[in-house]
């Protein structure tokens, strides 16, 4: 089976076209400056990389390209459209609608236009890829929506209901949704294969750390707790995100600054985190440069950001009322052991310890455990497109 998996943005749009069931990538590549002008980077495992300048005025454009790409005599990967089973798409906002992967139909599609207020960046971008997908491809190619929070809807309401007027949450949906949570369900289940026990008897926290970043609890396989919240600008400090912030700062802002709300919400998300405190980056890379050389309001973001995390492992282990095991994932959890170490150091007290050397390691499934831990640490790539990909062979099969 080959199933193309799309997560489109407002500009751009990746893709990948795999296997499901051997879990080869035949090929994937990205579309960007979709409505400016348009760029298409085509990889195929094996071969050398491609890029073409092509005019994307829309989404349509760029799946057209995307299509061709595969198909081409040259640099593609499959001889006819037909090849593809299916389209799983990427979905960032499920609301309450949407606790598991669907396929979409006109009644799907009109629930997920419901969903826009909630996630206005975001879901518009989803929902004109998976439009432009049935332009391009015709009705008969079954596709489906796979979503950000769906994972999460297995959390009680203790943990999702904020404390505020309880009709914020009935008349406007306003609650902890949480979001990554195709990533935390994928390393989730990774850990619990690579401890050789069933996951319905495990309490892990997983840490999604990127350029966004969130932690979730997953007691028994099911997400109980996570730290984003509404929107993903909650929880821990991120690259340009706050995180987790005093609500009354916003007004304060507004006031002493001369911004308006907008402007206010703008700097939170953008000009916040890592780069807001360091001055420097919202990479981790030039942060760990920086400090390196004595910047030290570099050092003091690594510092914020690590002592966040390992609060809220703590929080999410004392919400399950246990912990078997910690997993690193994304771009920082994968790539940098000097902040997984520094992170977990604290945590010695619940059981976790990581071993230095089994630690000085990047990207690959590894046991960073150290000998005799009562908590085990792991390090494992996340693969959300593998799980996209599987919910959408998973879906077709039983069509
Ligand atoms: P996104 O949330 O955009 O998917 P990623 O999961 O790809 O982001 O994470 C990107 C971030 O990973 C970069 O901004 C950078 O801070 C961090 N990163 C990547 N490589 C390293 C590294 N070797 N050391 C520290 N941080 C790294």
């Amino acid at each position: 089976m080959k199933i193309l998996v799309i997560n489109a943005g407002s500009s751009s749009l990746k893709y990948q076209l795999m296997d499901p069931d051997t879990q080869d990538v035949l090929a994937k590549g990205l579309c960007e400056r979709i409505g400016i002008d348009g760029r298409l980077t085509h990889k195929v495992p094996g071969r050398e990389d491609k890029t073409f300048e092509i005019a994307m005025p829309t989404h349509a454009e760029a799946i057209a390209s995307v299509i061709d790409a595969l198909l081409s005599p040259e640099y593609g990967v499959i001889k006819s459209a037909s090849e593809i089973d299916a389209v799983g798409h990427r979905v960032v906002h499920g609301g309450e609608a949407f606790n598991g992967s669907v396929l979409i139909d006109e009644k799907m599609m009109a629930a997920l236009e419901a969903c826009i207020p909630l996630a206005p960046l975001h879901n518009p971008a989803n929902i004109t890829g998976i439009k432009a997908c049935e332009a391009v491809m015709g009705k008969d190619v079954p596709q489906v929506g796979v979503f950000d929070t769906a994972f999460h809807q297995t959390m009680p309401s203790k943990a999702y209901i904020y404390a505020v007027p309880y009709e914020f949450y009935t008349d406007n949906e306003v609650r902890k949704y949480g979001f990554h949570g195709t990533s935390h369900r994928y390393v989730s289940a990774r850990a619990a294969a690579m401890m050789g026990r069933p996951i319905e008897e495990l309490k892990i926290v997983t840490c999604h750390l990127g350029n966004g970043s969130s932690l979730c609890a997953v007691d028994g396989g099911k997400s109980v707790d996570t730290t984003m919240g509404f929107t993903p600008l909650d929880g821990v400090p991120m690259g340009t995100r706050c995180g987790s912030v005093d609500p009354s700062i916003v007004e304060y802002i507004v006031n002493t600054k001369k911004v308006d709300v907008g402007e206010a919400m703008n700097i939170l998300n953008k000009k916040s985190g890592v780069l807001g405190i360091s001055g420097v980056s919202s990479d981790f890379r030039d942060l760990d440069a920086a400090a390196a050389q004595g910047n030290e309001r570099a050092q003091l973001a690594i510092d914020v950001f690590c002592y966040q995390v390992t609060k809220s492992i703590g929080a999410c282990a004392a919400a399950m009322g246990g912990l078997d095991a910690v997993v690193f994932t994304a771009g920082v959890g994968e790539n940098s052991a000097d902040l997984r170490e520094k992170i977990t150091a604290p945590l010695a007290f619940l059981g976790v310890k990581v071993d230095h050397e089994k630690n000085q390691v990047r990207g690959k499934e590894t046991d960073i455990s150290a000998d005799g831990a009562a908590v085990r640490t792991f390090l494992i790539p996340t693969n959300e497109e593998l799980v996209i990909a599987q919910d959408t062979a998973a879906i077709v099969r039983g069509l």
